[in-house]
């Protein structure tokens, strides 16, 4: 029976892209099938022991099993504070994940119109956040050296006035690059100048595996609001991010979060700061995913220059998950299907396209197969470029 209930999307809902790369996950997940195309960290290297006895210890007081603040428990806000470098613990909010802390902010400062920059090739998930506002969407080309910061400076003489830019500052998703020390000065400074509000997005900063690490744009503005997530260093199933930001934008989003989900879990907030107040334990299990990414993303850069060389250009990441590859001539969405029948996934770039298109670039993650099988899923993926060639 189905039940004709005749609802409509509302209007913002009807403006928001679905996923394609939620779509595409479900044609992956066949057996066989190598995937280089998710954006989840390697179930292998999470500390699920360390995870499950900190959680049977935290869980035998019953009070970390009640409702906590908006903001989040005070403890952990405080461990997050430390962790991101934050003096004053009323500038941190921990949220549900960073997607949360993306959808808080969207809701509690835009208003339909509002013009949003991001960037080209754009994380998804953002995308999707600011689409739901109904704002006005502009996208920034990604440069070697991160977000095209002389074009924004052109688009803003011009008189272009954004509220927010949201932007991602280290080993970028999808596109693999870091901003570099100037790019982050000069949209600080931009910020400060023309008084939008900058997001940093930095879920991939802790890891990095090669080059020195770059101060945030936090660092260099106050108009900044840093997110941060435990997805990526300890779990993603744990749900805790934050933000950290201006006390009024803090206050705003506080405001907001009543009516959104009460709270995050008291229970996981407690293990994330249990986990990662214990520096000895943290520094060594960071290196442990530093390592093991760098490695991986090793072979993939090698099976890449021996089996395609002379047909790709490619990212040399430095941190992440991610290598963004280009491949003149060639449309990645039609090199998927023959992919998928080869035996190895990833996503085309085309799904990450605002204003640019995309379609001769494709998004690899290393971070969930081994060396060996990174470097099978590129013959795989050469093999496919062959059919396509040949049809
Ligand atoms: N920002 C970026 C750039 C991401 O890649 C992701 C997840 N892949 C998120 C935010 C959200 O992650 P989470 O909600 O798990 O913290």
């Amino acid at each position: 029976m189905t039940l004709d209930l005749a609802y409509a999307p509302s209007d913002a809902l009807a403006n928001v892209r679905g996923s394609a790369i939620r779509d595409l996950l479900k044609l992956t997940e066949q057996p066989n099938v190598l995937s280089l195309a998710g954006g989840l960290p390697a179930t292998e290297l999470i500390p699920a022991q360390r995870i499950s006895e900190t959680a049977a210890r935290v869980s035998a007081d019953p009070a970390a099993l009640q409702y906590t603040v908006s903001a989040g428990v005070m403890s952990c806000r405080e461990v997050v504070a430390d962790y991101v470098g934050v003096r004053d613990v009323g500038q941190v909010l921990l949220t549900h994940g960073s997607q949360q802390a993306l959808f808080l902010l969207a809701h509690a400062l835009l208003n339909p119109g509002d013009l949003v920059v991001v960037d080209d090739p754009v994380y998804v998930g953002a995308l999707q956040v600011f689409q739901s506002v109904r704002a006005r969407i502009r996208a920034l080309p990604i440069t070697a050296h991160g977000l095209d910061v002389d074009l924004l400076r052109r688009w803003l003489e011009a008189g272009e006035r954004p509220r927010i830019i949201h932007t991602v500052s280290n080993f970028h998703n999808p596109a693999g690059v870091s901003a570099s020390r100037s790019t982050r000065i000069e949209l600080a400074r931009l910020a400060d100048e023309y008084g939008f509000l900058i997001i940093e997005d930095d879920p991939y900063g802790r890891l990095r595996f090669a080059g020195r690490s770059i101060e945030p744009i936090a660092a260099h503005s106050d108009r900044v609001v840093l997110l941060g997530s435990a997805s990526k260093v300890l779990a993603p199933a744990l749900r805790v991010g934050w933000m950290s930001g201006p006390p009024d934008v803090i206050g705003l989003v506080e405001r907001l979060r009543q009516g959104v989900d009460l709270c995050g879990s008291t229970f996981s907030q407690l293990v994330v700061a249990e986990l990662l107040a214990d520096h000895t334990w943290f520094a060594e299990h960071i290196d442990v995913i530093r390592q093991e990414y760098g490695s991986r993303a090793a072979a993939l850069t090698s099976a890449l220059r021996e089996t395609l060389g002379g047909r790709v250009t490619f990212t040399d990441p430095e941190g992440g998950m991610f290598c963004w590859v280009r491949m003149p001539g060639v449309d990645t969405s039609a090199l998927l299907l023959e992919a998928v029948a080869a035996g190895v996934a990833f996503v085309p770039g085309a799904a990450f396209g605002v204003e640019a298109d995309f379609g001769d670039c494709l998004r690899l993650s290393f971070a969930t197969l081994t060396p060996d099988e990174l470097a099978e899923g590129v013959r795989r993926l050469a093999v496919a470029v062959a059919v396509l060639d040949r049809g």
